[in-house]
């Protein structure tokens, strides 16, 4: 069976940093055969979602939605991008957002990607600086789903708890991850 990651657009956001993504993360799985899709489902962002007082939404509620919308669907990974600003406690932001699968055949994260502007800081924006950060973000969190941790090395399951902490990082797995990806990807049927 091949192993699908789908991209999932949710509310508003230029629907081409979805194809650059799909484009770079179908280039950086190609060696671990992972197809990458994206989906062309509507999911729009919910008004209990959002906490006013934060000025941001709740990264926990909306990955429990995607989770159980890709587990209807039988998607084995699903990676919702966003444009909103995120938090869940205690953070008071996030660039994404995953948990270890419970099973194999599931597993589904969640990214933002205002923090990755540059323009959001009211700096000049870097199209190429921001694709490179976004591609981070994506891979570290679906990183996550296939059950890696945080990691020391020089790797990108690095943790960041900042924008300089995910442009140092780099953006492959260390040795270490790579082989637990490979293992984990060819133990699950
Ligand atoms: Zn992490
Ligand atoms: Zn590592």
């Amino acid at each position: 069976m091949t192993k699908t990651i789908y991209l999932q657009k949710i509310g508003d956001i230029e629907p081409g940093i979805l194809i650059i993504l799909k484009k770079n993360l179908k280039w950086f799985f190609k060696k671990c055969h992972l197809k990458v899709v994206i989906l062309p489902d509507l999911f729009t962002l919910l008004d209990s979602e959002f906490v006013s007082e934060k000025k941001k939404y709740n990264a926990r509620k909306i990955r429990k939605r995607l989770i159980t919308h890709g587990k209807n669907k039988n998607y084995y990974r699903i990676l919702g991008v966003m444009n909103c600003d995120i938090f869940t406690k205690p953070s008071k932001f996030l660039h994404g957002v995953a948990d270890p699968p419970k099973n194999k055949s599931f597993g589904g994260a969640l990214i933002s990607v205002i923090r990755l502007r540059e323009e959001f800081y009211r700096r000049t924006e870097n199209i190429a600086q921001f694709e490179q950060r976004v591609l981070k973000v994506a891979i570290h969190e679906l990183g996550h789903t296939f059950g890696l941790e945080h990691c020391e090395n020089l790797c990108v399951m690095r943790s960041s708890n900042s924008l300089v902490d995910t442009d140092i990082k780099p953006r492959d797995f260390c040795e270490i991850c790579l082989q637990k990806l490979n293992n984990y990807l060819s133990d699950s049927a």
